[in-house]
């Protein structure tokens, strides 16, 4: 996701890594875990930067709960979040994978718990899903530094999110492969369960998803990585640079945004309009 800028950062009592393009801090304790974040960051910038325009790679933070507020721009512990000054992520899983796991598990079947199982361990530990996360924060700084992002407009929240989605994506089919089972188990398993549960479910509403823990709010980003799943595999990399593109200009209206869509796939254009029935057994919004 991406947060509001304007709030200072402090690097006090943070341990700085060494050997990155990009300034590197973690938590004491946290360097290989810090290191192995950012190993994947350094991957992350060197494709993307092959695909679209990037402004300078911000420092990287790899921080523990204990020091989460004084580098976070976004208050829940874990939630990845990017500014055109910081990337932040959590050192240890946060408990709101945990929710989502607990959320779907009465609800899906016996094989989607084995495919949950395989590619996250017994216990579900959504911590190496988590792990991936530095690459979509990455691609959110393709569209970042515009005037018109970061308005309240409800489109380009879910619009630069399936960008940031599209370019996670991307960067993991094509750079570290081995990663996709792991990558694409959670949405997928997530996004086959009843949603009844979540609270918020529209898609112009998805920014009142990131009341409570955020797990309603990971609900939201399973579903749009599910159609930048389906959106690269039918147009690649012109699918981020014309996303990116768009949500460079003007403010996106519904309409805009649609006939975007529909110009790359008209199944996403008409998954966003149906949402969240694109998926089987969902009913269409309002029926
Ligand atoms: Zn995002």
């Amino acid at each position: 996701m991406t947060a509001p800028a304007g709030s200072a950062y402090d690097v006090r009592g943070l341990e700085p890594l060494d050997g990155f393009p990009f300034p590197v801090f973690v938590s004491p304790g946290g360097a290989a875990r810090g290191r192995a974040v950012a190993e994947r960051a350094a991957r992350t910038v060197a494709w993307l930067e092959n695909a679209v325009a990037l402004p300078a790679t911000p420092p990287l933070f790899v921080v523990g709960p204990e020091n989460w507020e004084q580098v976070a721009a976004f208050p829940v512990y874990g939630m990845p979040h990017v500014e055109l000054d910081r990337i932040v992520v959590g050192q240890r899983p946060a408990p709101f994978w945990t929710t989502v796991v607990d959320t779907i598990t009465p609800h899906i079947d016996s094989a989607g718990l084995d495919r949950l199982r395989r590619a996250y361990g017994n216990e579900v530990d959504l911590g190496s899903f988590a792990d991936l996360l530095v690459s979509h924060e990455l691609t959110h700084l393709s569209h970042m530094g515009s005037t018109s992002w970061g308005d309240d407009g409800a489109v380009s929240l879910w619009m630069s999110e399936l960008a940031a989605n599209l370019g996670l994506h991307g960067y993991v089919h094509e750079v570290e492969p081995d990663q996709a089972e792991r990558l694409e188990t959670a949405f997928e398993v997530t996004w086959a369960s009843p949603d009844g549960h979540w609270p918020v479910r529209d898609l112009p509403d998805m920014r009142d998803s990131l009341r409570g823990d955020g797990s309603n709010y990971v609900w939201f980003e399973f579903g749009l990585q599910v159609l930048a799943k389906r959106l690269w595999e039918t147009a690649g990399v012109t699918a981020l640079r014309r996303i990116a593109g768009a949500l460079r200009g003007p403010a996106l209206g519904f309409d805009q945004a649609e006939k975007l869509l529909d110009d790359l796939d008209p199944w996403v254009a008409r998954a966003v309009r149906e949402w969240p029935a694109f998926t089987p057994g969902r009913r269409p919004v309002g029926s």
